[in-house]
């Protein structure tokens, strides 16, 4: 059987505030897995136009097509375009999940939810001939997984091809996420078996690997196994996680000694009563400065993520959150507006208050004002969103941030990084036009080598505890 399965471009990854390097970060890992339930036999060609041009002249049998809010107007049309070359057309992922009645007249087979149990049910009762309109996720577990197709993928045109996801959703249940909506009737946050996450590490070339999961600590016991048997791998990482878990207990360090080198955090907003809004409880009351400093104790280096537009968010609010993220030595900073994506608590507390200004999906990108702000115009929002990225990435930042360390060690790494990132975008586009992307795996590995904590720096930090 000859099987087409496609990520279609996202359509802010053609806005004039495009970079290519952000959309070649991460190669389309829930495809490759599906992929691992089809035959050996199966003749598959797995695209992601963020970095091809896609091929639609050819034949399937089979397409799969995952969809993401912005990707999926694209999503539909190739779907309608396959479906009448008599292809049979598979549509799943987040939008999907959210709004199905909106998928549904584009494919043959919609996907609600996770696919592991869902598609290989969909496999069988297509051989069958019966296969049904619509497949719902209820059984989670991702215990005897088959290991990822990761031949299909591209290597060479991914910054980083080794990411790696070894659990699913979360524990937490903030309001504008996506989680609640995705796995919604069932379980959601589920880990892998530790030895089947150890042995897909074990089958990944190089040093460098990035956990995709939503939060790496979610699980103590089981990340707290994961690093104890990632060490003597020599691997360097990149993951995930909450305060609250940062400061509790010392899983932390473990995740540090088994290699942990950045991570990503979402702070979000430093007004309680925004927390308490979005329901982001975990945050509350929690010192974020006491959590910077212990990253920093261990050479962790920081992608803060931070929400503009929260109800209690005054004209300031980016000017405090770009100072903050600079005099903390927060390593890199994403900005989003907030968006509230159908299908999660936010968009229903905004319809119900007649708050949603636009059902156009493709703005739906977190650079865009969707909604009726409170405190803010529309246009202070944008305004300031783009302000804080261009004050927080310029050089006299990037310094100040990176002097802001004790050891010469960090603040060299901090300024490469930051601005190897940043500032260095024709060299990017370069490597990425040449498919050479994976060829600087070795310099991003340096980067991320270990810094050894300052003890006056240690010495700051005040026990925690559970
Ligand atoms: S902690 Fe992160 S992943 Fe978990 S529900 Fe909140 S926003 Fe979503």
């Amino acid at each position: 059987m000859k099987v087409k399965m496609i990520l279609p471009a996202l359509a802010e990854a053609e806005s004039p505030f495009w970079r290519p390097i952000k959309y070649s970060l991460f190669p389309p890992l829930g495809l490759a897995t599906l992929a691992a339930y089809l035959s050996p036999d199966d003749d598959i060609d797995l695209q992601d136009q963020h970095v091809e041009k896609l091929n639609l002249d050819d034949n399937p049998d089979l397409v799969i097509i995952q969809v993401y809010i912005t990707n999926a107007y694209r999503a539909y049309q190739i779907a309608d375009h396959y479906r009448s070359r008599g292809a049979y057309v598979l549509l799943g992922g987040l939008h999907v999940t959210s709004l199905p009645e909106e998928a549904a007249p584009h494919a043959d087979s919609i996907f609600i939810g996770p696919g592991e149990d869902t598609f290989p049910q969909f496999l069988t009762d297509y051989k069958n001939r019966n296969p049904k309109k619509v497949y719902s996720s209820s059984l989670r577990t991702l215990t005897g997984i088959p290991p990822i197709r990761r031949d299909l993928i591209k290597r060479n045109r991914y910054l980083v091809p080794n990411s790696i996801v070894v659990s699913r959703g979360c524990p937490h249940h903030c309001d504008f996420c996506y989680k609640d909506a995705f796995f919604e009737g069932g379980r959601s946050f589920y880990t892998q078996v530790v030895d089947d996450a150890l042995s897909e590490i074990d089958r990944l070339p190089g040093r460098h690997l990035y956990f995709l999961d939503d939060h790496l600590l979610g699980n103590a016991k089981f990340a707290t196994e994961l690093f104890e048997g990632m060490k003597g791998m020599n691997r360097v990482f990149q993951g995930a996680a909450t305060v609250d878990s940062i400061l509790r207990g010392n899983l932390i360090e473990k995740a540090a000694e088994a290699g942990l080198r950045s991570l990503f955090v979402g702070f979000e907003t430093f007004s309680p009563e925004n927390l308490r809004q979005s329901n982001k409880k975990q945050n509350l009351e929690k010192d974020y400065i006491q959590a910077v400093n212990r990253l920093h104790s261990l050479g962790i280096m920081i992608n803060g993520s931070f929400v503009f537009g929260l109800d209690e968010d005054d004209p300031d609010v980016f000017k405090r959150t770009v100072e903050w993220g600079v005099k903390n030595a927060i390593t890199t900073s994403t900005y989003h507006i907030l968006t509230p994506y159908p299908g999660t608590k936010l968009f229903k507390t905004m319809e119900e208050q007649g708050r949603i200004l636009t059902r156009n999906w493709d703005l739906y990108d977190t650079r865009n004002v969707v909604y009726q702000t409170k405190n803010l115009t529309a246009e202070q929002l944008k305004h300031g969103y783009h302000r804080a990225y261009d004050e927080f990435y310029s050089w006299r930042n990037i310094a100040r941030a990176s002097l802001q360390h004790e050891s010469a060690k960090h603040k060299l790494k901090h300024f490469c990084y930051t601005g190897g990132w940043k500032k260095f975008e024709p060299v990017w586009n370069f490597l990425i036009k040449t498919h050479s992307l994976n060829h600087i795996l070795p310099v991003l590995e340096s980067v991320l080598s270990r810094v050894k904590p300052s003890q006056s720096h240690v010495e700051k930090l005040e026990p925690v505890h559970a």
